[in-house]
């Protein structure tokens, strides 16, 4: 990553959070953070790899045989190579959910510039929520430079992502209170003016994270405390940050870093918790009519269009491992054909901000 560099990302609430924080916060982590245009994804909820994996297993399923997965009202649609398409029950799927998507607040990426879901669109198209007036101006270039058409999203559909999101946010604070009740914090939800924040974390460190957020089953697996470590003591695998060295004193930058430890209101408001899709310019639907995608391709053809038309110079995107098939990879890169190779969901969590830094 060079200090020039002006990088569009996309990823899922929770890793949006962890931009936003990074962003806002550069200065006490005394790091450059360098995203420009945050693309953010709906997300009900994600699952762990290799639960995943097993799951399909005892299925009958491998996941090198898997062309595409989608969610569709209540089953998972497995597509595979040799054309057959083998359902999955949501309920049965939801058994290798991850634990720290069930406080998760944000079902449409609400601190993104640009949230893209497939839910109220028809099938081919995504929907795309502007939020900024960054945004707004990426979505009209492409719609000018013929990267993507649009068209107007009606009532009952607009509706029906409200409905989604209040079930995730009601269903998501029981399990909030509940943990709470039981002594496991969930931090990040905690109401945390930012004068106090600052002084709170203050001296926090890898010790206070793994107790707060890594061993309560709140880590997200976004990789920001990796990419926030001066000290690069963090190793971040399949599985839970650990850490390989000492801390030296004052440095709390993971913990500032990390979207599931202390947030401040003025990054995740509660208030905002009970407006379903938090605040935004406009709600359309939209498709790409060259790149195709997990729904309409709108999130390849918007990061091609910011490319070619040099508003980044790269874009921080999740790939396909190509040792273990499905795995998600993070990657940054300035190639356009990468990120069309890129489309299409993997329904496993990535520390996608690791590629910022290797
Ligand atoms: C874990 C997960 C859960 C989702 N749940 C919902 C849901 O409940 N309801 C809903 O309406 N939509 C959900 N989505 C969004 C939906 O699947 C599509 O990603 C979205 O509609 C954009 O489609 P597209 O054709 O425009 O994107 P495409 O053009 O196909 O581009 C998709 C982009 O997503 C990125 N990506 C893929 N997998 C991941 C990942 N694991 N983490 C971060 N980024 C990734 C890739 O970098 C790629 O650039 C979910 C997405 C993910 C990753
Ligand atoms: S915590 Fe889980 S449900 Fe929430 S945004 Fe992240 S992956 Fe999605
Ligand atoms: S040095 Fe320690 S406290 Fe600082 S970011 Fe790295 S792990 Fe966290
Ligand atoms: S502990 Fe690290 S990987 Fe886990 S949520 Fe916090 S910043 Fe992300």
């Amino acid at each position: 990553m060079g200090g020039e560099d002006k990088i569009a990302m996309v990823g899922t609430p929770c890793q949006i959070i962890a931009a936003t924080l990074m962003e806002k916060y550069s200065s006490q982590l005394k790091r450059n953070f360098p995203i420009d245009i945050k693309i953010g994804l709906f997300c009900m909820e994600n699952f762990s790899y290799e639960y995943l994996k097993k799951l399909l297993h005892s299925y009958g399923i491998k996941f090198r045989d898997v062309v595409s997965c989608r969610i569709e009202g209540s089953n998972a649609y497995f597509h595979l190579i040799n054309k057959d398409v083998v359902s999955i029950p949501l309920s049965t799927l939801r058994k290798s959910m991850r634990k720290s998507c069930k406080i998760c607040m944000d079902f449409t990426s609400e601190l993104a510039d640009i949230s893209v879901g497939s839910v109220g669109s028809p099938k081919g198209w995504s929907t795309v929520i502007i939020r900024s007036e960054k945004g707004l101006k990426l979505v009209e270039k492409a719609k000018k430079a013929k990267y993507i058409e649009t068209k107007m999203l009606d009532a009952d559909r607009l509706n029906l992502i409200e409905k989604l999101a209040k079930i995730k946010k009601n269903k998501n604070l029981e399990e909030i209170k509940n943990r709470e009740r039981v002594a496991r914090p969930v931090m990040y939800w905690r109401i945390m003016p930012e004068e106090i924040f600052l002084n709170e974390v203050e001296n926090y460190q890898f010790k206070d994270l793994k107790g707060d957020v890594i061993d309560v089953g709140a880590c997200v697996l976004c990789g920001a405390c990796f990419f926030s470590c001066p000290e690069d003591i963090i190793k971040i695998e399949d599985r839970k940050p650990e850490i390989n060295g000492k801390c030296p004193p004052g440095c709390n930058a993971c913990y500032i870093a990390c979207p599931r430890s202390y947030v401040p209101d003025c990054i995740v408001n509660h208030e905002d918790a009970y407006s379903a899709l938090g605040n935004y310019i406009e709600i359309i639907s939209a498709r790409s009519p060259f790149f195709k995608g997990q729904d309409g391709g709108v999130v390849t053809a918007l990061l091609a269009c910011a490319l070619s038309e040099k508003i980044v110079n790269k874009v921080l995107i999740v790939d396909k491992d190509p040792e273990k098939p499905w795995k998600p990879l993070p990657i940054l890169t300035d190639k356009i054909d990468d990120v069309v190779k890129a489309s299409g969901t993997k329904y496993s969590v990535c520390p996608i901000f690791k590629a910022l830094k290797e």
